[in-house]
């Protein structure tokens, strides 16, 4: 790589936080400070930008970050940074402090951001995938993917457990606003019997005569048993209560929902995710280094690289499709 001439960079974590963003800070100023680049982290995502409230990270701000979840710098939703005018006040702000490039840690929302700050702003723009939706196309994971799915499924083993011993229905509900990436790994690994995601789910009357024969179909086979169906928030009218009602209404079985929510977002990260933020982290500054701009770290076939933003938005990730056959066709 040319060495591209870089002073200051800036960075910040946005969108919903994701364990292993602190193995990407950690990463980041690690190797900015090999290369003799000064780095600051604005707070609170693209407010911080805005409000400009940041702070100097050097190695020792690093130390002891990477096995903890969430973000030193803490994340945010920032509405306002839609507006044109507050894009033009990032970008007075970063060129106030003789920012050269600001790497963007968060999902397609933030990198959206980013290309909206493009407008306005002259530095270099760095997107690095940290969403555990997994939902960003170009890369094969995002950091953060991994850990939820760990935790999803040692929710999951614990409730089959409770689930066996009364023989009872569990409906399941994983995160994954858009995308079925955590229920569908969650529920291979978890041997769920059902997984209603949103890339494969019918008309909702459709659906749940397609769950009612699945289940018909499981008690003929195996008697009274447990049953477990994972599914994706924001599916069935909003959530997994109103499927469990639905279903117990029509069968006369007792059903039970369990929505995992936001535990899904914390917890220290598993190896895969620090692995994956590391060097990511790194190889954003290494690009920064090599002059790039508007492009986002991706990893395809263990393979670093970059991508543009817009990959991440204008074409939509698909799920594993010999993943959506073994759970949906082999096993059933
Ligand atoms: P996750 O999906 O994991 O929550 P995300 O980055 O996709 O992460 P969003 O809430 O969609 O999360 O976006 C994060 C922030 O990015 C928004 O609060 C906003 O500040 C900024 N942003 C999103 N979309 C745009 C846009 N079109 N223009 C400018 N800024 C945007």
């Amino acid at each position: 790589m040319s060495k591209h001439t870089l002073r200051k960079i800036a960075l910040l974590t946005s969108g919903g936080d994701a364990p292993g963003m602190n193995a990407c800070i950690r990463a980041i100023v690690l190797t900015a400070y090999h290369f003799g680049i000064e780095v600051i982290g604005y707070r609170h995502g693209y407010n911080g930008l805005l409000q400009q409230e940041y702070k100097p990270l050097r190695p020792a701000d690093v130390h002891n970050i990477i096995q903890r979840g969430g973000t030193i710098l803490h994340s945010a939703r920032c509405l306002e940074f839609t507006k044109d005018t507050a894009a033009q006040l990032a970008a007075k702000n970063l060129d106030s402090l003789g920012i050269d490039a600001l790497l963007v840690i968060g999902g397609d929302g933030s990198f959206k951001g980013a290309e909206h700050l493009a407008r306005f702003w002259n530095g270099q723009l760095i997107g690095l995938p940290g969403t555990i939706d997994n939902d960003i196309n170009g890369t094969d994971a995002t950091i953060g993917y991994y850990t939820a799915i760990e935790t999803a499924l040692s929710s999951i083993d614990k409730v089959r457990d409770t689930a066996d011993a009364f023989e009872r229905i569990f409906i399941i509900e994983v995160m994954g606003r858009h995308a079925g990436f955590i229920g569908l790994s969650a529920a291979v690994a978890s041997a769920a019997d059902q997984l209603v995601v949103p890339e494969l789910c019918r008309d909702k009357e459709e659906e749940l005569a397609h769950i009612i024969a699945k289940l018909d179909k499981s008690r003929q086979e195996r008697g009274n048993s447990s049953h477990i169906i994972v599914i994706t928030e924001n599916l069935w009218h909003s959530n997994a209560a109103v499927l469990s009602e639905t279903l117990q209404q029509r069968t006369g079985l007792e059903c039970r929902p369990v929505i995992l929510g936001h535990v899904q977002r914390g917890g220290s990260p598993v190896s895969q995710d620090r692995m994956l933020a590391t060097k990511m982290g790194a190889y954003a500054v290494e690009a920064a280094l090599d002059g790039q701009t508007g492009v986002m770290v991706v990893e395809k076939d263990h393979q670093l690289n970059t991508q543009p933003l817009a990959v991440s938005w204008e074409h939509k990730k698909a799920l594993d499709p010999y993943l959506v056959k073994v759970q949906n066709e082999l096993f059933t």
